[in-house]
């Protein structure tokens, strides 16, 4: 290396806010970090939520009390459509069964 072209390079100690630490070098002194490879979500594979102005925490006070979805209707709708259902092929089949039978023996007579 030639003298007095190279910057100092000295060691450096890189701070995470997470709690990391570890030792490098750089040319610009001491790190403060926001994220890391040991908390970033990427690297853990949790998931973590940026509650940015107590959002999430407005949420759920605000739909703490309501209930989680309405099942009462859907339980009613889904035995009356299964009645209906059921009703209309029995009326329908009945009729043209007896049309049937009215028709052929007048056929064949
Ligand atoms: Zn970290």
């Amino acid at each position: 290396m030639r003298e007095n072209i190279h910057p100092a390079y000295p060691t450096a100690k890189v701070h995470c806010a997470c709690g990391a630490t570890w030792v490098t070098r750089s040319t610009h002194g001491d790190l403060q970090l926001d994220i890391c490879s040991n908390c970033h979500p990427f690297f853990t594979g949790k998931q973590k939520l940026l509650d940015t102005q107590g959002r999430i925490d407005r949420f759920k006070r605000k739909y703490a009390n309501s209930p989680a979805r309405p099942e009462k209707p859907k339980k009613e709708a889904a035995p009356k459509a299964a009645a209906k259902k059921s009703d209309k092929p029995a009326k329908e089949k009945k009729p043209k069964a007896e049309k049937k039978t009215d028709k052929e023996p007048a056929a064949k007579a």
